[in-house]
């Protein structure tokens, strides 16, 4: 699905909800909820959150378990992924300090949060300078 109105005109709506989800956050605000682009972006986010992440867990399990959450410490932009049985603290990161989510959306919540949501994205196989056609090729793929 290809936006066909606005700043992001001709782009693909996953490239939106990689690069500006504040995009798709803005078009709720707008009661844009309708328009078949939202529609896409709100099914895109729901594959993407469910699509497996594609590494192993950054904690102590032995053998690794594939991650199925994230931490993200305080201004610092990077994801760290962990499985359900490690705990995200084992790390080292001060009590209270840590995000720990699954989702885009609570991603999202964070400010300053593009170049998480990128990371997120391009763990779950978006890639930077996808093509469209590689964009819907992902979503139809996964869906
Ligand atoms: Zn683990």
């Amino acid at each position: 699905m290809i936006m066909s109105f606005g700043q992001y005109k001709d782009k693909h709506v996953g490239w939106v909800i990689r690069n500006d989800f504040s995009y798709f956050k803005w078009m709720k605000r707008q009661e844009m909820t309708n328009r078949k682009e939202f529609q896409a972006m709100k099914k895109y986010v729901s594959i993407l959150n469910r699509i497996p992440f594609q590494c192993a867990c950054y904690g102590k399990c032995k053998p690794k378990n594939i991650a199925t959450r994230y931490s993200i410490y305080s201004k610092n932009p990077d994801l760290h992924y962990y499985c359900d049985e490690c705990d995200p603290y084992s790390s080292g990161a001060n009590n209270g300090k840590l995000f720990i989510g699954k989702t885009i959306e609570e991603l999202a919540r964070l400010s300053d949060c593009n170049e998480s949501i990128k990371q997120f994205t391009t763990n779950k196989g978006l890639k930077n300078g996808m093509r469209v056609q590689s964009y819907d090729n992902f979503f139809v793929k996964h869906k």
